[in-house]
């Protein structure tokens, strides 16, 4: 069994009590000890970071980025080393996670390593008095990251902070435990000063403290909704900074004018990729009726190729889902769609691939005959679950598009592009893609509104987020 330790000022260190078991979700074994960390190694890191983010904010933009850019490089170098982690932390296919996870996270390090330099006040001119302002740092701020890109949330949640000058301590999932103390490893070997990027560990508990903890200035949370209240509660009493990566249930709309085969694939990629455990996927695929019938019969086709198995084989597109209780809650789903009326017309099963028949994986989901008032339609399931839904006028879908409390994703599939920007003008959510979906380059921002959350990752407005404005005025 590995043991997994926090990474703190530099270095991994031992926490005296609890330990929470990583189970391995392709095999179902468990796989790691991970040493929760207790009250006095979070207040060594909490010294060390006060002591690392007055020095590093005080270095120049371009000594920041410059150690970053190194930073990110190293990453890429690990490309291999943090992939098969990342595979075994969640148990997505090595094939998604060698292209996207890992490189995502290195190209966050340097765009944000590139930004450092480029951070700039303004200058104000009064007949007897000058002023300027500078956008600062907030101090030490915190990630609490949920299980299915850990990767990519600790470098879209650290980047940022550091290029501003902040110092970060990330609480991984307790479900996926292993890169983050990897990379906070990789970090400090490529120059990043100890105490500047911490790891701790734990479940919620822990994520309690940082948020209760008056020398944190900022919580950067990625989970689900609920979690997302308590996180706002919690930081309630030291009224700290908050912002909130959270759940989704995203329309995709699909017009009968849309390239068929792109319109086809965009809807099994933005439903199942990721085995379906990614927040923004458009669960809800709008269909305009006259091409109902040949669209499902096309996507039903494709999604019974996709190979479901060993993550670490090449071939495989579908992976495990993260555990034993949350296959159960995607599992239920079926069952709940079924008993509401819908029709399965693929998937929706347990598997049992070769090698693997101890972990938890599930054939991709389509239901038809989906109605708005269903729960399968109207829940963020997290899973390879599909609803299809027809529709007849823009109005109309527009309006049912929006009529969910999330807002964090939404895609347009038409050859019309007036179209597309006269529905997309009117969809309440905080990233749309048009005859895309879930591109989201690092100077992109990402993030929701309504109960998807607030507050944007990646981009120049995430890097606004780790900052404050000060104002200095000069009487002549
Ligand atoms: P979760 O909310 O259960 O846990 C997320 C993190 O919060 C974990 O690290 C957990 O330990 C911590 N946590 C839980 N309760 C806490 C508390 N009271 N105080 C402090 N920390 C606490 O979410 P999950 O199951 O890990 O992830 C799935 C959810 O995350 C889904 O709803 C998904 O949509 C959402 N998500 C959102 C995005 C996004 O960018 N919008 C990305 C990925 C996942």
């Amino acid at each position: 069994m590995d043991r997994i330790k926090a990474f703190i000022n530099g270095r991994f260190q031992n926490s005296d009590g609890e330990t929470l078991i990583k189970i391995n979700p392709v095999s179902g074994a468990p796989i790691a000890e991970v040493e929760k960390t207790d009250g006095a190694l979070l207040e060594q890191a909490i010294q060390a970071a006060k002591i690392a983010q007055s020095e590093w904010s005080s270095l120049t933009g371009q000594e920041r980025g410059q150690i970053m850019m190194r930073a990110g490089r190293m990453l890429e170098r690990s490309l291999e080393e943090l992939t098969r982690l990342e595979v075994r932390d969640v148990g997505k296919a090595w094939s998604e996670a060698i292209s996207a996870d890992v490189p995502c996270g290195a190209e966050a390090y340097e765009y944000f390593g590139s930004l450092a330099a480029t951070i700039i006040g303004t200058a104000h001119k009064w007949a007897d008095a000058r002023g300027f302002t500078e956008r600062v740092p907030l101090g030490i701020c915190a990630g609490i990251g949920a299980w299915n890109y850990p990767t990519q949330i600790a470098c879209w949640k650290s980047a940022p902070a550091l290029a501003m000058g902040n110092a970060f301590i990330l609480k991984p999932s307790e479900m996926t435990p292993y890169t983050a103390s990897a990379i906070a490893e990789i970090l400090h070997k490529s120059g990043l000063p100890p105490g500047l990027f911490q790891v701790v560990h734990g479940d919620f508990s822990v994520g309690r403290v940082l948020c209760e903890h008056p020398d944190i200035a900022k919580i950067s949370l990625t989970g689900g909704v609920e979690t997302g209240k308590k996180i706002i509660a919690q930081s309630a009493s030291t009224l700290k900074k908050v912002t909130l990566e959270l759940g989704g249930k995203a329309p995709l709309i699909v017009f009968a004018d849309a390239d068929f085969d792109l319109a086809v694939q965009t809807a099994i990629d933005a439903n199942f990729y990721t085995a379906g455990e990614v927040c923004s996927n458009a669960t809800r695929v709008f269909v305009e009726e006259n091409i109902l019938g040949k669209f499902v019969e096309a996507m039903k086709e494709k999604t019974e190729k996709l190979k479901i198995g060993d993550p670490m084989k090449e071939e495989t597109q579908i992976g495990a889902l993260i555990s034993e209780q949350h296959l159960q809650k995607v599992l239920s789903y079926i069952l709940i769609g079924k008993s509401e009326g819908a029709n399965l017309v693929t998937g929706g099963e347990r598997q049992f691939p070769d090698g693997c028949e101890g972990g938890f994986f599930i054939s991709p989901a389509i239901f038809v005959d989906c109605k708005d008032s269903m729960r399968i339609v109207r829940e963020e399931i997290f899973g390879p679950v599909m609803a299809v839904l027809s529709f007849n006028s823009e109005s109309e879908v527009i309006y049912r598009a929006n009529n969910t409390p999330f807002g964090l994703g939404a895609g347009i599939m038409t050859a019309d592009l007036s179209r597309a920007h006269r529905i997309a003008d009117k969809l309440d959510v905080g990233n749309i893609w048009i005859n895309s979906y879930n591109l989201i380059p690092s100077d992109w921002p990402f993030g929701g509104v309504k109960q998807s959350g607030f507050g944007r990752e990646s981009s120049v407005f995430a890097l606004e987020s780790y900052s404050q404005v000060k104002a200095t005025y000069i009487n002549y």
